[in-house]
Order: C-alpha cells, then structure tokens, then sequence
C-alpha cells in the first residue's frame, strides 16, 4: 500500500437525461497523497462540489471509481461507517445544530462510536485544537462566524478522519475570519497530518494551500504544485516585468548583494529555469 489517500478514475457524473443533462464531471482523473493539503479551485458551476461530494460518497458517479483510503468507493459496504469514520466535512455554512452547544454539537458525530465519557472528553480537546477551550457552553448565535466555522471544523474531526473536505469553508466570512480558519485548517494537516481538500473560488484561499488543482466545464484543467512562500514571491517577481527587465539585463546586478545571499539567489534562479521546463502552470 502506497501513501495514497484519493484516486478517481475517469470519474463523469451526469445530471438529468437527454437535451437537459449536465456533465458536472467529465472524466476527472485526479490522484491525492496522504497528508496533502489541496485546493480544488474554479469558477461556479464547474463541478467543484460535485467532485467533492463524490469524494465523501455523498453522490454516487455516473460513471468511473473513486478510491479513498484504498477503498472502491462503490463497493463499500457500509457507507454510513465509510462516513463517520474516514472522512469530515465542512460546508460554506456551519450547518450546526442551534439549540445544541458547541460541546454538543461536536459530540453529534461521536455518538455510537464511544461512550459518553469518551465524548465530552474528546470534544473538550477539539474545542482547545481550534482555539475554542471554555466556550464549549455557548449556542452557536452566540459565537462570532469565524468561531462557529471553528466548531464546524472540531465537529468534522471528531472521529479522526483520514481526509477532511471543505466546501467554501471561508466563504461566509469577513476577511480576517476567513483566515483564521485557513490557518486553522493548515496547522491540522500539519500537527494531525490530516489530509484536506478545500473546494473554492478564491484565489486567496487556493494559495495558502499545497497545491491547486483548477477546474473547468467538469474537467481538471491545470494541477499546480505550490512552491514555499519565498519561492513563490521570487517566482512572481521573476515573471512580472520589473522581473523580466533585471533579469534581462544580461547577467545580474547582484553587486549590492554578499555573496552568501548572491549564491542563495543564483541556487534559486537555477531551479525555476530547471522547474520552468518540467513544472505545470
Ligand atoms: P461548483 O461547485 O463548481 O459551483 P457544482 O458541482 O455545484 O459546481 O455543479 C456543476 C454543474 O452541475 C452545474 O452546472 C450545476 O448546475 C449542475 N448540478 C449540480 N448539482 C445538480 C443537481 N442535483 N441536479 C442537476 N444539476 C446539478
């Protein structure tokens, strides 16, 4: 067994029948390893969510196989366990229970699973993992969106998935809300080593991930692999025209640079000319 966590194979799902029918997916062949963290990005009505829900057996495909976790999603036996166990969800919206607190809200998906001290345990944890410790009493309408989008993510972890899968999940939040659940959901794949699949149309939300695959008309359309922050900064600069005009100037002006940093620089420069022939955009 490889690390793999997600492959669709040529995965179509068609809506309707005849003159009305719509091909959300149109053979979408898209490979996930374990611990990744990954944007599938895209303009409405691509196919995002479809693609997502299929991943979560949510839906069932048309046509092709989704494996998670090395399961042929068709196959499964019990899908409801597949649910519960290997995968969590977040959504544009919340979704929580209202009359519930965050505590019990997070405890929903735990029932059955482990016994009530067990739960209220766990639940206090997830609370303190998304920043939340000593408000486990509060309703959901009395917590800010950002900190119900928070629970949201703790309710989702609950029974520890493999695979965690966000709809928009920033996508009711003012900016700053909105990246704080990025950042939250960044540090579980890092600390949990949770792999995570966040479906949006913001490019903002795509670049704070690993790797962003982009979607068109139900079909991948790009796979682009997220360099670290200062390599991507450097990429930028060496595309845009200021860029352009140094590096053109036949050889670099680095003079005002010492020479550990103009070495760094070089090392740089090497890999995007190596990585500009191999590397997708
Ligand atoms: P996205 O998430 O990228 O906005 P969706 O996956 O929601 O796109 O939708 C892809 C296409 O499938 C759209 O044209 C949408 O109208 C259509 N579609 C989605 N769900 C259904 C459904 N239940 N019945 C019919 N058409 C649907």
């Amino acid at each position: 067994m490889n690390d793999e966590l997600i492959r669709t194979v040529n995965l179509c799902k068609i809506y309707g029948a005849g003159e009305v029918s719509v091909h959300a997916l149109d053979g979408v062949n898209l490979t996930v390893p374990a611990g990744e963290l990954l944007a599938v990005m895209g303009p409405s009505g691509c196919g995002k969510s479809t693609l997502l829900n299929m991943l979560g057996a949510l839906d069932q495909p048309t046509s092709g196989e989704v494996w998670v976790a090395g399961e042929n999603l068709a196959r499964l036996r019990n899908v409801d366990a597949f649910r519960a166990k290997t995968v969590g969800f977040v959504f544009q919206l919340h979704n929580l229970l209202p009359t519930l607190s965050a505590q019990e809200n997070i405890e929903v998906p735990m029932q059955g699973q482990m016994s009530a001290g067990k739960r209220r345990e766990r639940a206090r944890m997830l609370l303190e993992m998304v920043g939340l410790g000593g408000r486990g009493g509060a309703l959901p309408n009395q917590l800010s969106g950002g900190q119900r989008q928070r629970v949201a993510v703790a309710r989702a972890l609950a029974n520890g998935p493999a695979l965690l899968l966000a709809d928009e999940p920033t996508g009711s939040l003012d900016t700053q809300s909105g990246e704080e659940v990025l950042a939250l959901l960044a540090d579980l794949n890092r600390t949990q080593n949770t792999t995570i699949v966040i479906v949006t149309h913001d490019r903002r939300v795509a670049q704070a991930t690993q790797r962003i695959v982009g979607m068109s008309d139900g079909r991948i359309v790009s796979d682009h692999r997220l360099l670290d922050p200062l390599e991507e900064d450097l990429r930028t600069l060496a595309d845009s025209r200021l860029g352009q005009a140094i590096l053109g100037q036949n050889g670099l002006k680095l003079d005002y640079l010492r020479s550990d940093e103009r070495q760094v620089l070089q090392q740089l420069l090497e890999r995007f000319e190596r990585s500009d022939t191999t590397a997708p955009h």
